[in-house]
């Protein structure tokens, strides 16, 4: 097998590795060297720009789905604030929000498995809204994450000028179904191929922390190298009391830089973006992991959950070498 240093050469010459290199990497290289080899690719495929994004969940739980990690399934007793579809007005004033405090993007993300023409037809106009009024976000800064969509629905969000559609793997192929029962992998991944015929940049990644193996890690970040991705959120699993996964050990912070810079060595010219869970991370540990490949992040609220401060994010990534 190469060293890491033949391989991170190979990388930054244009070389993908193999799954075989990646799990020997996996198995023997030491954590420094790791994070180190995937700051030396990130920065020569991606520059030292951090891009933000900003999420707003547009439709809060009662969703029918049984996806073990998630607070908004009606089949966990979880304490979360449940609503329908917001308005054109409170969207707007989130995407204002924003946009002032200097996001790159604004994505609505709703809960539930589908959604309607009708409702389809209101984030349409919604959309609309936000790009006349938010400069920043013209130009594909927008983004979706609504589910399993038509062909025909994301068609319609893309000539609003949604520029990506976000929809996760969520885990490893071969660990979705332990995770997940109402769904398969295999629709989401129909949902991302009619999202990519429609014009759209894909926005899919996962949660860590699930259960799974540090194998299975590696199997998922090549799953999303093989659908093609433009940007890979990395969620740390937060276990929300009252869901199937709310006695999960959480991952210890090795395994969670090895997993960034593995995924960055593994998909050298895409966005490594730091999700959920970010802010259950020591401050040093999110400082090495945005030193280990990742190079995009969400900011301000997520979710269900509280995240971090807007102007706090942008001194630490600063402090790391990135402008945003
Ligand atoms: S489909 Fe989405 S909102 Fe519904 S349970 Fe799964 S992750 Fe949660």
């Amino acid at each position: 097998m190469k060293s890491i240093e033949e391989l991170t050469a190979g990388i930054l010459g244009g070389y993908l590795i193999s799954e075989a290199e990646a799990l020997d990497l996996l198995h023997h290289a030491e954590t420094d060297a790791l994070c180190d080899a995937a700051d030396r690719v990130r920065r020569h495929f991606m520059g030292d720009r951090l891009d933000t994004c900003s999420i707003m969940n547009a439709r809060s739980g009662r969703c029918p789905e049984d996806c073990k990690w998630c607070s908004q399934s009606v089949h966990h007793k979880t304490k979360i604030d449940v609503y329908p579809l917001t308005d054109q007005a409170e969207a707007l004033r989130h995407a204002r929000d924003n946009h002032d405090k200097g996001v790159g993007r604004f994505s609505l993300v709703t809960s539930g498995r589908t959604m309607t023409d009708a409702q389809i037809d209101r984030c349409v106009e919604i959309y609309r809204a936000i790009a006349a009024e938010c400069e920043r976000f013209r130009g594909g800064m927008l983004c979706a994450s609504m589910g399993l969509l038509t062909r025909e629905q994301l068609q319609r969000l893309r000539d609003a000028g949604v520029g990506s559609y976000h929809c996760n793997i969520e885990t490893a192929p071969s660990y979705f179904p332990k995770l997940c029962s109402t769904h398969t992998l295999d629709e989401k991944l129909r949902t991302i191929g009619w999202a990519r015929e429609a014009g759209m940049k894909i926005c899919s990644g996962g949660i860590i922390g699930m259960g799974e193996t540090a194998e299975q890690r590696v199997e998922m970040a090549f799953a999303l190298r093989n659908i093609g991705v433009a940007s890979i959120p990395v969620n740390v699993l937060n276990p929300i009391p009252g869901t199937p996964l709310e006695n999960m050990p959480p991952l210890p912070d090795d395994a969670i830089l090895r997993t960034f810079a593995l995924f960055r060595l593994i998909n050298p010219a895409v966005y490594i973006r730091f999700a959920g869970g970010r802010t259950l991370l020591r401050p040093e540990i999110q400082e090495r992991a945005l030193r280990s490949g990742v190079n995009a992040a969400i900011v301000g609220d997520l979710l269900t959950t509280i995240g971090s401060g807007i102007a706090q994010d942008k001194e630490m990534f600063a402090r790391c070498g990135f402008s945003c």
